[in-house]
């Protein structure tokens, strides 16, 4: 039975792709991959999660092209309100299409966006999506009229270890930059490094940059993406940070939940970021041991850790202002040059400060009393404006950096 409708299905689909007869690998691929790893399917079209970042709990399709997906985290909760999702659809034929996304924890949150190539992504319409509470529970109910293309839905943009690789093999032309990685995932998932420096110049100070410690965070990763790439700029502040500064930039410390589609964690059901000083996970261990490499290095010394993330809404975790580091005073030099470059923006500021939880933020102040912060970006922020605050922040670090006392 199951036979008979894949073939039907396969058939079907390759009608419907007749405008290019000739090009038979391409037409048939995809199609093959969406049926082959199915999560549900009809005889009208086929939902599967086989790339990486995709994640779904469970889908079934009814009369056709009504597709019913539930959601639900990587582990038992309590668990963060990081409901990822993502999925590709695959239909036989230009089709209208409904959509439901359920939830078993937490509910909606994050905006449908939908992509055909799984690199350029547009926000759903808002006539599209309709976000209703059921029991308690938020829940997205998505209407789409399909061209018979396949295409994803997803939280939010797919950023996976495939699109970091892309970007570190065009940094790395830089003579500036050089890449490699800071070792292995649980998984044994490389964790790629980029190291920022001057070679000609002898750097005694450090800074350290992290992202994706949270898979779906990834409005931080879009920041994060102008950020490094301002700091090599071809210009006069850029070069006189690299000939000073070294920066250490980790983009992907978690690539494990990030290919998995996780909620929040990384394999060994915990949060990473509750896990710096434990450093009982190895993603963390190994971030832990570069910081202390850098500290044991007599040409080296840590100046700023900032680690990169997303929640509701743009905002900056500072230490509490009672907190003195070193460098002094850098943390409010930094954020007012960075206010004075964007000056329709109101940069927020959370202060802030809590012993004992592995929050990377605290615990490498703990240890090292260098200034740190959490640069968080809203889920839904505009991912221009994204783009012009992580370039601003850069600028702004520089600058403050470079007006720091050299010991
Ligand atoms: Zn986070």
């Amino acid at each position: 039975m199951r036979t008979l409708f894949l073939a039907s299905l396969a058939g079907s689909l390759l009608l419907a792709s007749c405008a290019t007869p000739h090009d038979a690998t391409s037409v048939a691929s995809l199609p093959a991959s969406a049926l082959k790893s199915a999560r549900c399917a009809s005889n009208l079209l086929a939902v599967d999660t086989d790339f990486p970042a995709g994640a779904l709990a469970s889908c079934t399709v009814s009369d056709g092209t009504n597709i019913a997906i539930t959601i639900a985290p990587e582990d038992e909760p309590p668990i963060n309100p990081s409901p990822w999702y993502a999925f590709r659809v695959t239909p036989a034929a230009p089709t209208e299409m409904k959509l439901s996304l359920s939830y078993t924890e937490h509910g909606h949150r994050y905006w449908p966006k939908i992509s055909y190539d799984g690199v350029t992504w547009t926000y759903l319409d808002q006539g599209q999506v309709k976000v209703s509470e059921l029991a308690g529970s938020k829940m997205a109910r998505i209407a789409l009229e399909s061209d018979g293309r396949p295409f994803f839905i997803s939280a939010q943009e797919i950023v996976v270890p495939a699109t970091y690789d892309k970007w570190l093999g065009k940094l790395e032309r830089h003579a500036d930059a050089s890449r490699s990685v800071l070792g292995q995932s649980a998984e044994g998932r490389d964790i790629p490094l980029l190291t920022i420096a001057d070679p000609f110049s002898q750097q005694r100070e450090s800074i350290v940059l992290v992202g994706r410690q949270h898979p779906p965070e990834v409005s931080g990763a879009l920041a994060m993406f102008p950020f490094v790439e301002e700091l090599l700029a071809d210009n006069d502040l850029a070069r006189r940070f690299r000939a000073r500064f070294q920066t250490v930039v980790v983009p992907m410390l978690n690539p494990d939940g990030v290919v998995r589609g996780h909620w929040r964690h990384a394999t060994g059901g915990v949060d990473l970021n509750r896990d710096w000083g434990k450093f009982c996970q190895p993603e963390t261990r190994l971030m832990g041991d570069m910081i202390a490499a850098i500290e044991a290095d007599p040409a080296r010394n840590l100046t700023f850790f900032l680690d990169f993330h997303s929640t509701q809404k743009d905002v900056v975790y500072t230490l509490s202002k009672d907190i003195e580091t070193d460098p002094p005073g850098f943390t409010d030099a930094w954020l007012a040059d960075y206010q004075a470059r964007v000056p329709n923006y109101e940069v927020v500021e959370e202060p802030g400060y809590s012993a004992g939880r592995g929050v990377s933020k605290n615990w490498i102040y703990d240890e090292y009393g260098v200034p740190t912060a959490t640069f968080e970006l809203g889920d839904e922020t505009d991912r221009e404006l994204v783009k012009t605050l992580g370039t601003a922040a850069a600028r702004a670090m520089m600058k403050t950096l470079l007006e720091t006392e050299s010991e």
